[in-house]
């Protein structure tokens, strides 16, 4: 049967002092009312110098209080023993001796030594009372105790110290055992208290970077509004989340993915004021509240400051590896009032600035929500399209831009919902990617890309080649070589038939592991272009490390060219940088026949657009070709 009585918790050590202090307390004031009894009743027989030593007594004692209530036990104490010592010997020696009353106080005075004092003050207690018998029987005998009623022997006296060192020794057991009973008692506080500690750290701290944690963020934050409201200022909740964290933590391994989390940690801390909080909630999410806000600019302008500190390269094994930042703030009250709802506000913004291009950040707007419920939609209507074949394959026509001819196509996905209709790949591919759905959409799209491909072959369209796009999370599977080689192999197509169009930033976060895959990649023939090019953070040096074979400059400078210096300048730039790295180029979103002159003048190879046709059904496609044929023949 197990014991029902309720834990007794042990006292702390602050108030094991406070305890013996009070206990002190009580002695002293009991030890200076017997004194005080004594010098009225030495009075009131005329004893007057026992009432001078008495009073003296009194005064000492007086001190050694003061000094207890100061907190200074040890000496209060001490005085205290050597006060009752001299006194109870002053009091015998001009009373009866060893027949005077004041050897009554002796154990008392060995008890209060054992219990207040140490092992060592026991003993030298024990030889000084000894010796104050001794003293007492030797001042019997030469007659200057003269009060005394009969006379002493020495049989008297051995008895008497006989059983005063019976009494030392009892009292040294006890008070032994008392001691290690309380030293024990100390100790194991100490260390709960210490497993507190640690528990606490456990609880709110996160233990990689020591940050605080979700439960300690949202202690805060609880905090923070609660001085808002009383305030009447702001708090806002900023949702911070890695663009290409798992792409570092898969290629460079968990260990320089922590460092990167540490580093992260470390340079959001040192970019905030005090009193603002920076905690780390899971993986690559963090959260920095910033309270007593007066105004949504400032706190855009902390936004953008976080952006601007982690966009400076991070030293990751002789690499400077770039990463980008998403961040979704909510600001109460507008946002919210209670902490969960602002998190979950946040949370959503930061999502809508990964939506719209990363490495930005999104005030929390209440359509947000709306587009939740969308998401959600979208997500479980995901799952189901690849088995209901509403997933297709557009391609549009890419060309030669000296030649005119048509080389090939980028294939790219459709969604034909059963009742939103044509679901744009913008929309789609973002809520793929977070579910991790875009594997099985990546690896359908590749096949069919390869089956069309074939296709156009068989049917005499020429040796045209097929574009497909890669999510940087399908290269953090290990076996994108082999769905390439699968997806080769069962349509027959031949390997530089097919080109992966890869995003930039998977350049500069993937190097070690990435220059790898591209390098067999490119081994078994298969034709390697980075997308959107211009967009991320990719240099020179990235771009020579990658088996890369074309450059596809991104679609809003292209657009732009026609109306901004600045953007031809940029295209200018990117196609000789292109050339000078032994690169072909493709340019994206060629919309009229303008742009398209000035591309053929900077010696741009390659071009696609509206200015020749939108991504188009296989059919369409293949028509397309032929009547490009046609009219060319
Ligand atoms: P992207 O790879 O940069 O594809 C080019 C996008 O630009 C396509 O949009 C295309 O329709 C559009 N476009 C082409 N010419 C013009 C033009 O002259 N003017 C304008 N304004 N736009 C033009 P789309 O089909 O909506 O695809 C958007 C993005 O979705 C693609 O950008 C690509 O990143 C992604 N995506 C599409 N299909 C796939 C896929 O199968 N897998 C993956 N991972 N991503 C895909
Ligand atoms: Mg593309
Ligand atoms: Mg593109």
């Amino acid at each position: 049967m197990s014991s029902s009585l309720p834990a007794t918790p042990p006292p702390s050590p602050g108030t094991v002092l406070t305890l013996q202090q009070r206990r002190l307390q009580q002695i002293l004031w009991a030890v200076m009312a017997a004194f005080g009894t004594a010098a009225l009743m030495s009075f009131s027989k005329g004893g007057y110098t026992s009432v001078a030593l008495e009073l003296v007594a009194l005064a000492l004692l007086g001190l050694a209080y003061r000094w207890n209530q100061r907190g200074e036990l040890a000496r209060a104490s001490q005085w205290m023993l050597a006060t009752l010592i001299a006194g109870i010997f002053g009091l015998m020696a001009a009373g009866e001796g060893l027949y005077d009353e004041g050897t009554l106080a002796f154990p008392a005075i060995l008890i209060f030594a054992g219990m207040f004092g140490s092992r060592r003050m026991l003993w030298v207690l024990m030889a000084w009372l000894q010796g104050a018998l001794v003293l007492l029987f030797v001042l019997h005998q030469t007659g200057v105790i003269r009060a005394a009623s009969a006379p002493v022997d020495l049989q008297r006296l051995v008895m008497m110290v006989a059983i005063l060192a019976a009494i030392g020794f009892f009292v040294w057991l006890l008070t032994g055992d008392l001691h290690s009973t309380l030293a024990q008692l100390a100790s194991e506080k100490e260390a709960l208290a210490e497993s507190h500690q640690r528990i606490d750290v456990l609880a709110h701290r996160d233990t990689l970077t020591q940050l605080p944690n979700r439960t300690l963020a949202k202690d805060r934050l609880e905090l923070l509004l609660l001085q808002a409201r009383r305030d009447q200022r702001m708090v806002a909740a900023l949702y911070l989340d890695l663009d290409n964290f798992k792409t570092v933590n898969d290629s460079l391994g968990h260990a320089v993915g922590d460092e990167l989390l540490c580093l992260v940690a470390e340079r959001l801390g040192s970019g905030l004021r005090d009193g603002d909080t920076v905690a780390r909630l899971s993986g690559d999410e963090f959260l920095i509240l910033l309270g007593n806000v007066h105004s949504e600019e400032a706190v855009a302008a902390s936004a953008r400051q976080v952006l601007q500190l982690l966009a400076r390269p991070f030293p990751l094994q002789g690499l400077d590896v770039v990463v980008t930042t998403s961040l979704g703030i909510a600001v109460a009250p507008r946002d919210g009032s209670d902490v969960d709802e602002l998190l979950k506000n946040a949370d959503l913004a930061m999502y809508r600035a990964k939506d719209s291009g990363r490495n930005a950040f999104r005030f929390f707007d209440a359509s947000m929500n709306e587009n939740v419920v969308e998401h959600l939609h979208m997500a479980s209507g995901l799952r189901t399209a690849l088995a209901h074949g509403e997933l297709q394959v557009h391609y549009q026509p890419q060309f030669d831009l000296h030649s005119g001819r048509i080389i090939g196509a980028e294939a790219l996905v459709r969604w034909k919902h059963p009742t939103l209709g044509f679901v744009p790949p913008g929309k789609f591919i973002p809520v793929a990617e977070r579910t991790g759905l875009i594997n099985e959409v990546g690896t359908w799209v590749l096949h069919r890309a390869c089956l069309d491909a074939q296709a156009w072959r068989q049917q005499g369209l020429g040796a045209l080649t097929v574009a497909v796009n890669v999510s940087p999370l399908q290269f953090h599977r290990d076996n994108i070589e082999r769905e390439v080689a699968n997806a080769l192999a069962a349509c027959q197509l031949p390997a530089d038939a097919l080109e992966l169009e890869l995003t930039e930033s998977l350049l500069v976060a993937d190097a070690h592991h990435l220059s790898e895959v591209l390098q067999r990649l490119r081994a078994q023939g298969v034709q390697i272009a980075i997308d959107d090019f211009g967009t991320g953070y990719s240099n020179l040096a990235y771009l020579q490390r990658f088996a890369v074979h074309r450059l596809k400059i991104d679609q809003s400078f292209v657009r732009r060219m026609g109306s901004s210096t600045h953007d031809e300048g940029i295209v200018r730039a990117i196609i000789e940088m292109a050339h000078c790295l032994g690169l072909q180029v493709v340019a994206e979103g060629v919309e009229d026949a303008a742009t398209l002159h000035r591309l053929q003048g900077f010696g741009c190879e390659f071009g696609q657009g509206f200015h020749w046709s939108p991504a188009l059904p296989a059919e369409g496609f293949c028509a397309l070709v032929r009547n490009h044929q046609d009219s060319a023949a």
